[in-house]
């Protein structure tokens, strides 16, 4: 019986019995075939497995999209964000005290209210980025990203009323009512979008 490691939980499993994920590469192998990678997991670690490669991806694309915003409201390239500003991202979005041991993942505000925090902030950065000249990038968004900060008890408040705005949207289609959202605070108009009624 040949053993490998399983790629969820590290322990040990039967190669025959094991749950396999091929992927090819474009690396060819010497009898001309091209290699493929394959990970084992136990069945029990599947599902566990690929939620936590779906977490993974979702973070991802939220930060791709935050990074996009940051550079748009900064009026920045890529090059220009570096690791320590990423730091301070990770570190709302784990939920970190600032200048406290880091110790939680992914306990924080997800980025894509930290994102919404942005837009909301970006007339106030607009602001001080003319009022205030800055010694560096790391400068300036450090200050930016003090302003995001205190948006993002606002930012978390619109995302709860758009949220409940499209239950409301999605159960009056539903029961073929047309939505009746007079009654409701409405987000600001900017941010709503007519995709945000379509599932
Ligand atoms: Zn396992």
């Amino acid at each position: 019986m040949a053993l490998v490691k399983c790629k969820w939980c590290s322990e040990k499993v039967d190669k025959e019995a094991a749950f396999v994920i091929e992927k090819q590469t474009d690396k060819l192998l010497k009898n001309g075939q091209t290699k493929v990678l394959r990970t084992y997991l136990h069945d029990e670690c599947v599902d566990a497995y690929f939620e936590d490669k779906a977490f993974k991806e979702r973070e991802q694309k939220q930060l791709d999209s935050l990074r996009d915003t940051i550079l748009q409201v900064h009026g920045l390239r890529p090059e220009d964000l570096n690791r320590q500003f990423y730091q301070l991202l990770q570190d709302i979005r784990n939920g970190n005290m600032i200048g406290r041991k880091r110790t939680n993942y992914k306990g924080g505000t997800e980025y894509r209210i930290i994102e919404k925090a942005y837009l909301i902030a970006e007339s106030d950065i607009n602001w001080i980025k003319l009022k205030k000249s800055f010694d560096s990038t790391l400068g300036e968004l450090k200050y930016g990203l003090a302003i995001v900060r205190d948006k993002l008890k606002v930012a978390r408040e619109r995302d709860r009323a758009e949220k409940q705005l499209n239950k409301v949207a999605k159960a009056s289609l539903q029961s073929g009512i047309v939505p009746g959202i007079n009654n409701y605070k409405k987000p600001e108009q900017e941010e709503l979008d007519i995709t945000d009624f379509l599932d």
